[in-house]
């Protein structure tokens, strides 16, 4: 593979394989960088959360390499196995189902230890749903909070969405459409109505973007009884003046 100026300079310092931490699309296959097609097919061996689901990605694109599963039940052994490889001078790229690796997806662990282990890593960046949802949101972006899945069980999440009230940055969740409207219904006591934007399905056929106060999103997603599909939900900072007053 013709080296990149920041891998020959990872290379010159270690005889250690590297790590590529490589994002693959959210939906839409077209969204793979050039340099990540060109990463997958030249490492010894790709590291994936759901090798069946990569495989579609591997075949749309000529990707040969063999594949080893990596996900959040074999994480533990399987890391130690691969820093292994990599201080053995093998590379391996690591991808998880959509987006970027790491992010609400597995890959933590490899990249502590391999960091720990002195090896080589190279984030080959692309995809990722929070900053895909964030860029068409229009709420201020120049400061976010991402806090991924909000905790399943009612207390923590009460607890979750309490500590984020005063929160004036804007606040990026990932949630299933099974609990999307649950979280919403509890949103508004501790949020107050605040605007919102519900992405769903980005890069995909069905994409759509629903924005409105919160109450507005839960109408809207009760007159369809069922949604469908993968959601970022967007809810505007905190702020006194555009806050409707909370209903207690
Ligand atoms: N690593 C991924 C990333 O970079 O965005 C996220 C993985 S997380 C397990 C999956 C969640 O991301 C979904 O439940 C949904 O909340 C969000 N997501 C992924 N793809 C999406 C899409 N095309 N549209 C909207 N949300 C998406």
């Amino acid at each position: 593979m013709p080296s990149k100026p920041q891998e020959d300079e990872a290379k010159r310092h270690s005889d250690n394989g590297i790590l590529y931490v490589v994002a693959t699309p959210i939906g839409n296959l077209k969204d793979i960088t050039l340099r990540a097609i060109e990463v997958l097919k030249h490492v010894d061996a790709i590291a994936s959360e759901d090798t069946r689901h990569t495989a579609v990605l591997l075949k749309a694109y000529d990707i040969p390499t063999r594949m080893v599963s990596y996900h959040e039940h074999n994480e533990r052994e399987r890391t130690a196995q691969l820093v292994e490889q990599l201080l053995a001078g093998k590379s391996i790229a690591l991808v998880s189902d959509a987006g970027t690796p790491l992010i609400s997806d597995p890959g933590f662990r490899l990249v502590r230890e391999a960091a720990a282990h002195r090896i080589p890593i190279v984030s080959v960046p692309g995809a990722c749903a929070a900053i895909a949802a964030l860029s068409a949101s229009g709420f201020p972006t120049d400061a976010f909070v991402f806090l991924g899945f909000p905790p399943k069980k009612n207390r923590e999440r009460f607890l979750f969405l309490s500590s984020l009230a005063s929160e004036e940055k804007t606040l990026v969740f990932y949630e299933s459409p099974k609990r999307i409207e649950r979280l919403l219904q509890e949103m508004i006591p501790v949020f107050g109505n605040r605007s919102a934007a519900l992405c769903r399905e980005l890069t995909k056929i069905h994409e759509e973007i629903i924005r409105g106060s919160i109450s507005e999103l839960l109408e809207s997603i009760r007159e369809r009884c069922l949604l469908k599909g993968e959601l970022v939900l967007l809810v505007a900072g905190h702020s006194a003046e555009s806050d409707p007053p909370r209903r207690t």
